[in-house]
C-alpha cells in the first residue's frame, strides 16, 4: 500500500494546502498530513492546536489521517512500506528548496520518494504567513483558509492583541 505524506507546518493549514491534501487523497492509497516540528519557527499556533485543525478540515476525506512529528521526515516515513512524500510547488522560488530536499531525503533514506503536485493556480500566491499577516492587522481571510479555522484565528488574535 502506497501511502502519500503530506509535510510541512501547517501553522495554519490553508486553502492551498487543503487543496494539496485532497488531490494526494484521490491519487494515493492513504495520507497522512505531517505536523513536523520546526526548532528554528516558534508556532503560531501549537502543534495540538494545528492537529487538531487539520483533522477538523479533513474530516470529510476517509483515507487522510493526522500526525505530528519531531524529528527528521525519513524517520517518520520509514515506518511506511511504500511512502511517497508529496510536497506543493508553488512558484520558481518553492523549487530550488524542495529539490535539495528531495533529494537530501533521498541519500538518507533512497526508499523515501518525493513527488510535487503543481499549486492550483487560485492559490499559487497563498501561504501560512500570508494569512498570518493579513488576520494580524484586523483584514478577511476568508478566502484563504478553509472556514473552520476562521474563529480559530480570530480567537488567538484577540488573545495575542489583548
Ligand atoms: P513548510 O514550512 O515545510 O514549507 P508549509 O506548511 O509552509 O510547510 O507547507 C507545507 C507544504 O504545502 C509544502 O509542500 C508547501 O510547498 C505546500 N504549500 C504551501 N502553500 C501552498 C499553496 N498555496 N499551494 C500549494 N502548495 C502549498
Amino acid at each position: 500500500m502506497q501511502t502519500a505524506i503530506c509535510p510541512g507546518s501547517f501553522d495554519p493549514i490553508t486553502l492551498g494546502h487543503l487543496d494539496v491534501i485532497r488531490r494526494a487523497a484521490a491519487m494515493f492509497d492513504r495520507v497522512v498530513v505531517c505536523i513536523v516540528a520546526n526548532a528554528n519557527k516558534h508556532g503560531f499556533f501549537s502543534l495540538e492546536e494545528r492537529r487538531e485543525q487539520v483533522l477538523r478540515v479533513t474530516a470529510g476525506y476517509p483515507n487522510v489521517d493526522v500526525d505530528v512529528w519531531d524529528g527528521l521526515l525519513v524517520d517518520y516515513a520509514a515506518r511506511f512500506e511504500q511512502p511517497v512524500v508529496v510536497r506543493g510547488l508553488r512558484a520558481l522560488s518553492d523549487f530550488e528548496y524542495e529539490f535539495m530536499m528531495a533529494l537530501t531525503n533521498k541519500k538518507l533514506n533512497p526508499r523515501v520518494e518525493t513527488v510535487f503536485l503543481a499549486s492550483d493556480e487560485r492559490y499559487t500566491y497563498l501561504s501560512s504567513s500570508m494569512v498570518k499577516e493579513i488576520a494580524g492587522f484586523g483584514g478577511d481571510v476568508s478566502r484563504f483558509v478553509p472556514e473552520e479555522i476562521l474563529e480559530d484565528l480570530k480567537k488567538k488574535i484577540n488573545g495575542r492583541n489583548s
